[in-house]
């Protein structure tokens, strides 16, 4: 995706350059418009999965039966106490007023009591502070620890929104690959490799976005010490706490690294945990001088989230995980279903995954065959085909620094989901030498 997003950038947001490289845009009467995108902002690439989740939409608007796989949501509803909660809020005139940048403090109360209960991590309040999504803690953490010139270790394949948050902070992201062949998990010894006097920070996440990979406890033990040892801050991700299956166990980074507490900044929302997409409230964990930074940050930004959703939250994250138990079995029973399938066709290897609700499959023995007439030779390629011929949406490989993947999201409904898978095993099978 590195070659999509750098031709999407081109033809879309890229600056200008000057035709007359000798004039200085600074003198008065100059037109500035030669350059209207500042630097920093034209590299960035727009999300390729929200991309193709959005022209899957558009292509189901015009009436085309697309099914997709493109999806990061869980395709459940808000639990009705949620809007209800909500719904309350909205006639109290106490949220119609600003509120604090950094969250409700009941709310701040709350996550702390969900964090210790969820994952065993005893954490105050005022290491609490409240977002916009789990993206905006991200994007806070970077931009409020990094510097420019600092490396930053990201396992691959990663979430798109790593690399460019870790850019428009003016640092390097550093990608660490994994393949299907160790489940996507990364080893101390690869990140050691990785590691220059540069390195300050290392982006962590389990279970994982795109793969589903979910590392076990010994291992996020060692990855947590190499890091506590090397000084690096860690941004662990944990918003699929509650999305993992079989025997897989979810455990915070933080709560079994000790060493690395002062050192890290856990992120975490309820967008999946308790299908709240839309409600764009997320929060970050760190230490408190950490948190004041990022609250004078967000404070000049966005200021506080809107307190009707933090309302919702509050209810969310302080109710019971009846909710997130009927969506795991569900998710459980799809992956299943959706790994045997997509293995059942010549050229694909899909391991299972543990945990979120992703499976993240190779195809590179399918590139260059050709398929009904045209060859596919990217997985960029054969994702365009699959919506062109199948009418079905995933998205490729290159989206998470990894071309030669697919990765299909199974959070849609298990008719539409064998159906789909169909569809695609009936074009691929087509495939020839
Ligand atoms: N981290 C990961 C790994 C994700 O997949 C997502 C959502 N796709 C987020 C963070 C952010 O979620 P949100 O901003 O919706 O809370």
């Amino acid at each position: 995706m590195e070659q999509v997003m750098q031709s999407d950038v081109a033809t879309t947001s890229a600056p200008a350059k000057s035709q007359d490289s000798t004039a200085d845009i600074n003198q008065p009467g100059h037109s500035r418009s030669r350059r209207r995108i500042s630097d920093r902002v034209a590299t960035i690439a727009e999300s390729a999965t929200l991309a193709v989740d959005a022209k899957a939409k558009a292509l189901k608007h015009a009436g085309h039966p697309v099914i997709t796989f493109g999806s990061g949501e869980p395709d459940f509803p808000t639990p009705a106490h949620v809007v209800e909660a909500a719904a309350a809020a909205c006639s109290d005139p106490r949220y119609h007023r600003y509120s604090a940048s950094n969250g409700l403090p009941e709310l701040r109360e709350a996550v702390a009591a969900k964090t210790l209960r969820d994952s065993g991590y005893h954490v105050d309040a005022s290491q609490v502070i409240v977002t916009n999504g789990g993206k905006q803690a991200i994007y806070e953490a970077f931009a409020t620890l990094l510097n420019p010139g600092d490396e930053v270790i990201v396992p691959a394949p990663y979430w798109p929104t790593y690399p460019e948050a870790i850019r428009l902070a003016g640092a390097i992201p550093v990608p660490v690959f994994a393949d299907e062949s160790t489940g996507y998990h990364v080893t101390v010894d690869q990140l050691q490799r990785a590691w220059t006097k540069n390195t300050t920070m290392l982006v962590f996440s389990s279970p994982a976005n795109p793969t589903g990979a979910v590392y076990d406890k010994e291992e996020i033990r060692g990855i947590g010490t190499w890091a506590a040892d090397n000084d690096l801050w860690v941004i662990s991700d944990e918003i699929y706490e509650h999305m993992v299956y079989g025997g897989a166990e979810f455990h915070s980074l933080p709560a079994i690294t000790p060493a690395l507490r002062e050192r890290c900044v856990v992120v975490n929302g309820v967008a999946k945990s308790y299908a709240m997409p839309g409600w764009r409230v997320g929060w970050a964990i760190a230490p408190p001088d950490v948190v004041s930074a990022m609250t004078r940050l967000q404070s000049h930004a966005t200021s506080n989230v809107c307190n009707i959703a933090q309302a919702a939250t509050l209810a969310a994250v302080s109710g019971s995980l009846h909710t997130v138990s009927a969506m795991r079995a569900a998710f459980d029973r799809r992956r299943h279903t959706i790994v045997r399938m997509l293995n059942e066709i010549d050229g694909v290897n899909c391991p299972e995954p543990a945990g979120a609700f992703y499976v993240y499959a190779s195809v590179k023995d399918l590139l260059g065959r050709r398929i009904r007439g045209q060859r596919a030779s990217t997985s960029i390629d054969l994702a365009a085909l699959l919506l062109d011929e199948a009418e079905v949406a995933v998205v490729p490989g290159e989206a998470f620094g990894t071309p030669g993947y697919l990765r299909l999201s199974y959070a849609l409904h298990d008719d539409d989901l064998v159906e789909g898978v169909c569809r695609i095993q009936r074009l691929l099978t087509d495939a020839a030498e």
